[in-house]
């Protein structure tokens, strides 16, 4: 018998008046949010949600976030948390996926009717019994107690269905269970000392597995106080990391790049460098200019974990006591084996670059009701990440690119990953995304889009020269575009196959 909430509860007796969550202003202590998810369990039981049972949650990083997702696990149902910006037919394609017996959504606002979309959703899935809104949370829980038993579900029940962001298609469902998200929340212990009090900023959105495991529940486990950012901006976030002296930051590598760009002398940085302790990359390639430059500035330099909404999430970390490797992802963590397949599922020798596999605790029981998906993505025990690496001699994991994002030109493989890091590394250039596109006579030809430093302009035949001096004939871009921005995903992600 385990149930995820055991992370909230068991730290809510040893600090009961920790401040768990800070929201503009607001705070609540552990002892509130326990008791508060108590509420919330009471609530959903009279409503007749039962164990097993999806529950979607469409919220920003907002206190209620907390509340609701352990409050659903108490009562034993299964969380799915959601991108407020879904739009209606995105959200009724997952809660039909699903079939959600009742939602939770933030309202939003007038360009974002969060509210509204899942209410319109919800009428075109029959599984939908109930849309609640965060703004009746107070007035839903007031008659509750909050001393609600906790559900006895079974370590390898379902605690959570993590939608993939479809940067390469349509949403699947990865089903993670109590155990394997207990397990990663837990990993944070094994790969850094411990603090007697951390204070994290929770920039990642909580909707999205590496925030909600790795951020959120990782330092509820531990006792931190969570500063919740319900948007990011960076100007936001570098000041509240100097308001609340945050000593836990995690990002994505585009959330970095943001502090730069708003930053550039590195005042600020220098400043929050001072107290950060540990600052963790995930989610996309960290290039290794942009780990200098931020090293440089705050004085601090970024350790990198791998992992993948299937794998709940992280499967590497840069180890504590070694030197960082920049352009390494890391070790395996505790409990999980990553090997190096080739195409015909045979394990590759340190050196040699092949698909990323992942056995263990960790990995996802399927797709949530897609069992030909599932057998494609875990075969012989196996998860296939469709990521390509390779190990060095001394056991730490780079990962060279997603095989879906490789370019083939004229019979050569061009992993974009390399020429985005060569781009990244001239002084002009803030953003970029590589990508491959048709060309009648190589198949496919390698062209960039970039977004210049503040304050500066990008030439792009000077760019392509660059490029052009540090990278073989056949793999530098052929095409450079300017552009004011990328598309990216909520999570800061470049949305490659938007571009073009
Ligand atoms: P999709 O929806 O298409 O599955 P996604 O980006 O939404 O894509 P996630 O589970 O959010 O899927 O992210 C996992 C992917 O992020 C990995 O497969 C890998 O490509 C990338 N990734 C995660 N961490 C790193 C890292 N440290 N370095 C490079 N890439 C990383």
């Amino acid at each position: 018998m385990l149930n995820l909430s055991v992370l909230l509860e068991s730290t809510a007796r040893t600090l009961p008046d920790r401040a768990a969550l800070v929201c503009g202003g607001e705070t609540t202590t552990y002892a509130e949010l326990d008791a508060s998810s108590g509420k919330v369990a009471q609530a959903m039981r009279e409503r007749g949600v039962r164990r097993g049972d999806r529950v979607a949650l469409i919220c920003p990083n907002l206190p209620a976030f907390p509340v609701i997702y352990f409050g659903l696990l108490k009562a034993g149902a299964v969380v799915v948390p959601l991108n407020p910006l879904l739009k209606q037919r995105e959200l009724s394609f997952i809660f039909g996926d699903c079939g959600a017996v009742a939602v939770f959504a933030w309202e939003g606002n007038d360009q974002l009717p969060v509210l509204e979309n899942a209410r319109a959703a919800a009428a075109e899935v029959d599984s939908v019994r109930r849309v609640l809104g965060i703004g009746e949370l107070d007035e839903l829980l007031a008659p509750y107690s909050g001393e609600a038993e906790t559900e006895q579900t079974g370590a390898e029940d379902t605690a959570v269905i993590i939608y993939t962001s479809g940067t390469t298609g349509l949403p699947k469902g990865a089903a993670l269970t109590h155990v394997s998200l207990l397990l990663n929340a837990r990993t944070k212990e094994q790969l850094v000392p411990k603090a007697d009090h951390d204070v994290v900023l929770v920039a990642l959105p909580l909707y999205h597995v590496f925030g909600q495991t790795s951020v959120m529940n990782g330092n509820i486990y531990g006792g931190g106080t969570l500063v919740l950012l319900p948007r990011f901006d960076p100007d936001t976030a570098l000041d509240l990391l100097l308001e609340h002296r945050v000593s836990l930051f995690s990002g994505v590598p585009s959330m970095f790049q943001a502090f730069l760009q708003v930053d550039p002398e590195g005042t600020r940085l220098r400043e929050a460098g001072k107290t950060l302790r540990v600052v963790t990359s995930g989610g996309a390639p960290l290039p290794v200019p942009l780990f200098e430059r931020f090293a440089e500035l705050s004085g601090v330099e970024v350790r990198q974990g791998y992992g993948l909404s299937e794998t709940s999430p992280t499967v590497t970390f840069s180890p504590w006591d070694e030197p960082i490797r920049p352009a390494s992802v890391g070790k395996p963590v505790w409990g999980v084996d990553i090997e190096i397949f080739d195409r015909n599922d045979k394990p590759l020798p340190a050196g040699s670059v092949g698909e990323i596999v992942i056995r263990g605790h960790c990995v996802m029981q399927g797709y949530f009701n897609r069992p030909e998906a599932t057998a494609e993505a875990i075969r012989d025990g196996w998860f296939h990440t469709g990521d390509l690496g390779r190990f060095d001699e001394d056991g730490y994991l780079y990962v060279v690119d997603r095989v879906k994002d490789l370019i083939l030109r004229g019979g050569y493989n061009v992993y974009p990953a390399e020429v985005e890091q060569v781009l990244l590394a001239h002084p002009s250039v803030a953003f970029c995304a590589v990508v491959g596109e048709p060309h009648e006579r190589l198949g496919q030809e390698v062209v960039a889009y970039v977004v210049p430093r503040t304050g500066h302009e990008i030439d792009p035949a000077g760019l392509a020269a660059w490029a052009r001096e540090r990278l073989a004939e056949y793999k530098y871009p052929r095409r450079i575009e300017v552009r004011d921005a990328l598309p990216m995903t909520a999570t800061g992600k470049i949305l490659k196959r938007s571009l073009g």
